[in-house]
């Protein structure tokens, strides 16, 4: 062996996304609509800790990234809001089963909009497929959700998140890798 082995446990790259990430009371709303679902649609339900609203996806960056995806996000002075939940859909015939704002409050439609340019200024390329905010409840699911939906999930929001994918076998964790206030002006 020429020289010793440059072994590292922590990865060069992360796979990361911004989203808005519910507290325990959301999250625990959004999974009992999400097991009400689940037993008319069956499939695969999300699980509690990993349900959320995406925001800006970036997929894999190098570590050395992670500070110009701060300084975006700390850029960013947008209004707290209240985000109604109020429509069930499906998407890839009926296999993805979400949930998302009939009309999307202008408040989370400008917090996107502005994280994406504060992004592009900082040199990251998005897609640009246009934002369709919706938290996905079942993957897999087998049939339609039924025509009469469940009760509206009512989500104060005042803060936004930038999420670690961790891909294990089979399912992907998140993990919290910071957090930003969303204090109004
Ligand atoms: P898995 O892909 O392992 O089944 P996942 O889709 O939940 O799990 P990721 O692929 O890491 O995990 O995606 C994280 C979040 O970003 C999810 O909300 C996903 O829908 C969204 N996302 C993934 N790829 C894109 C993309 N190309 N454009 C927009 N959003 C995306
Ligand atoms: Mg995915």
């Amino acid at each position: 062996m020429a020289g010793p082995l440059l072994l590292t446990s922590a990865p060069l790259r992360r796979r990361v996304f911004f989203a808005l990430w519910p507290d325990h009371t959301v999250a625990a709303a959004l999974h009992e609509t999400a097991r009400g679902l689940w037993s008319a649609c069956g499939g695969r339900l999300m699980r509690r800790d990993t349900l959320h609203l995406t925001l800006a996806f970036l997929g894999e960056v190098p570590n050395v990234a992670l500070d110009r995806l701060s300084r975006a996000a700390a850029r960013i002075e947008g209004a707290p809001f209240v985000l109604e939940l109020d429509r069930v859909g499906s998407w890839h015939g009926q296999r993805i089963v979400w949930l998302a704002p009939q009309e999307a409050p202008a408040a989370l439609s400008a917090l996107a909009g502005d994280l994406d340019a504060e992004l592009e200024a900082e040199g990251f390329a998005l897609e640009a497929r246009p934002f369709s905010p919706h938290v996905t409840l079942l993957r897999n699911a087998c049939s339609a959700p039924p025509a009469t939906g469940p009760a509206a999930v009512r989500w104060p929001v005042s803060a936004f998140a930038l999420l670690e994918s961790v891909r294990g076998v089979g399912v992907a964790t998140y993990r919290v890798l910071g957090s930003w206030p969303l204090a109004g002006k």
